[in-house]
């Protein structure tokens, strides 16, 4: 890495509830979901450079494309158009997380890409809106803070002092398409969250229990390994246990970040080619 590096954490999202409420006119679901972000992430590095290059590392490195179709690239491009900056900059992914796996690792890379070139002078932009055209989950990874995200995950209420989590993540390898999951749902028309008032961890995990991942049950149905993942989390003592958006990664709540790293410690010795990640919602930034 140069001197000049920008480097940002790409951090994991997670839908602690994901209710589907309806779905709009042009097919897009409607969604209501408490989202928080993690320690555990990829990271991103930009720095200034004489020509443009991209390069990619990390366990899942394999998994990402390395052209135009990669998200942090398109999150270049589209800053190069809205502010006509036209320096050159080499890139740099550690892609850590399981891609297509319900945790939003393209949608954070292309959030972290953003959030490392506001930090180039003089980079005058509409940050929030250049992030909703890379996606509709950009946004809420821009601000990389717990929300209570509305519409189709792009209208944001920021939840301030949300409990600190100690979580373990588990993906078990298996592929889920997510079209595939919202047409499978059994209705789309879902009660809306409950209201978030409770800021304790023991109040928190009492509305969770309230709450959904509406895209569960379909998930389970087409990856019963996910099931799998989510008995290996009880067994080993997660207090309570969700999948994440579409899945598969899903999430166990533990009572301090020793004993999650315990946890995932037991599991990924049972399950050496799993994805299991001890984390915590509180990291620097
Ligand atoms: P979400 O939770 O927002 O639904 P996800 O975790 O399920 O997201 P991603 O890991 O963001 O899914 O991957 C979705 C698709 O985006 C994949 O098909 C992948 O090829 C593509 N993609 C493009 N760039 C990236 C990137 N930097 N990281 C991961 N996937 C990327």
């Amino acid at each position: 890495m140069s001197a000049q590096a920008l480097a940002e954490h790409a951090p994991a999202k997670i839908n602690l509830a994901l209710h589907v409420t309806g779905q709009r006119a042009d097919g897009y679901h409607l969604l209501e979901s408490l989202v928080v972000f993690c320690q555990a992430g990829d990271r991103i590095s930009v720095s200034p450079s004489d020509k443009d290059s991209f390069r990619v590392s990390g366990r899942y490195a394999a998994n990402v494309p390395i052209d135009g179709g990669n998200l942090v690239l398109r999150a270049r491009d589209l800053f190069r158009e809205a502010t006509g900056d036209g320096r050159s900059l080499s890139i740099h992914l550690e892609k850590n997380l399981p891609v297509a796996s319900g945790i939003g690792g393209g949608s954070s890379d292309a959030a972290a890409v953003l959030r490392a070139l506001r930090r180039l002078p003089p980079a005058e932009c509409d940050w929030p809106s250049l992030a909703l055209k890379l996606g509709a989950d950009v946004p809420m990874c821009l601000s990389a803070n717990p929300a209570i995200a509305r519409g189709v995950g792009e209208e944001l209420e920021g939840f301030d002092g949300l409990p600190v989590l100690a979580l373990v993540l588990v993906n078990p390898g298996v592929g889920v398409s997510t079209p595939a999951i919202f047409k499978a749902l059994a209705t789309r028309e879902n009660p809306p969250l409950p209201k978030l008032q409770v800021r304790d961890r023991a109040g928190l995990i009492g509305w969770l229990r309230e709450t959904r991942n509406d895209l569960e049950p379909p998930a389970l149905a087409f990856a019963p390994t996910i099931g799998v993942a989510q008995d290996a989390l009880r067994s080993v003592g997660a207090e309570f246990v969700r999948m994440s958006g579409s899945g598969a990664t899903s999430f166990g709540i533990f009572s301090s970040l020793d004993e999650a790293e315990a946890a995932a410690a037991e599991i990924a010795r049972r399950e050496p080619d799993w994805f299991v990640q001890a984390t915590t919602t509180e990291f620097a930034r």
